[in-house]
């Protein structure tokens, strides 16, 4: 059962959000959704009021990310409209999805019927009042990101790399869309997934399996800010299998990177 509302005349639900950021990469796998989870959690931890959107229609994981893979959003009258209460998890709010389509038919949708749940989600959800909506897209640059720059006024966009070079070489495509004079969605920064490699044994050591430096470089290259480097840490990776986000523990060193990330993106 879809809870899609339709003909929305007025996006409503965007009245009081301030700022509105697409979470974004070139390539898939790079780590986008593992950073926008903990972004989002580390702004709630700041003290923002901050919503998530999981956009990323072929393969939606906030869920999963947060834990709530058995939660079912259900629908709320506002000001005469029906519109979707968001599930509330680490105090985000929180609509993928995920929480309306079987996992495994998400990968046949065509490109309107994608574009068109995104628009539902954003524009139809009960946001209410938010410094931060973060919508973490697909990968690349697909019809889902036009139609997000088209009926969504975006505050900007964060592009995460890491830092091979075949990777970098998909986030240029990515900021390149995003600055295109058709667009111009500003660009707000890089984040750096993967920079190091270090393991729980050796926690001084850092091993650049990617390479060093890369998404700084390309940063520094385009002029754009570095918002974070965050390390590669088997912890990170736990903390998206188990709903349990490592930003939570604001103590832990990843937590703290995912912080500072949240301080410079605020
Ligand atoms: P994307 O959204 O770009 O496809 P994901 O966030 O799903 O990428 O990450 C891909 C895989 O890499 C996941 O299994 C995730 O847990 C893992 N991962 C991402 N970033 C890190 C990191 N910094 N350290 C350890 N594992 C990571």
């Amino acid at each position: 059962e879809t809870v899609f509302v339709h003909d929305l005349e007025k996006p409503l639900a965007l009245e009081k959000v301030k700022h509105i950021v697409a979470v974004s990469s070139g390539k898939g796998g790079v780590g986008k959704s593992t950073v926008a989870s903990n972004l989002a959690v580390a702004l709630a931890k700041l003290g923002y009021k901050v919503g998530l959107v999981d956009a990323d229609i072929y393969g939606p994981s906030m869920p999963k990310m947060f834990g709530c893979e058995d939660a079912s959003p259900y629908m709320v009258e506002v000001g005469g409209k029906e519109l979707i209460e968001p599930v509330v998890k680490y105090g985000v709010k929180l609509l993928s999805i995920g929480f309306f389509v079987d996992p495994d038919s998400a990968t046949v949708w065509r490109g309107p019927m994608a574009s068109n749940a995104l628009k539902q989600m954003v524009e139809g959800g009960f946001w209410d009042e938010l410094d931060f909506m973060l919508i973490d897209l697909p990968p690349g640059t697909s019809d889902i990101h036009l139609t997000l720059v088209q009926t969504v006024a975006l505050s900007g966009a964060i592009v995460v790399s890491t830092p091979q070079q075949v990777a970098l070489a998909d986030a240029v495509k990515g900021i390149n869309m995003f600055e295109s004079p058709g667009i111009q969605v500003p660009v707000l920064g890089l984040v750096e997934n993967m920079s190091w490699f270090t393991p729980a044994e050796l926690p001084d050591n850092k091993y650049y399996i990617f390479g060093k430096e890369g998404a700084k470089k390309l940063a520094d290259e385009k002029g754009l800010r570095l918002l974070g480097q965050i390390p590669i840490v088997q912890s990170i990776m736990e903390g998206g299998e188990n709903g349990s986000p490592v930003a939570l523990d604001e103590d832990s060193v990843t937590g703290q990177a995912f912080i500072e990330l949240a301080r410079n993106v605020a």
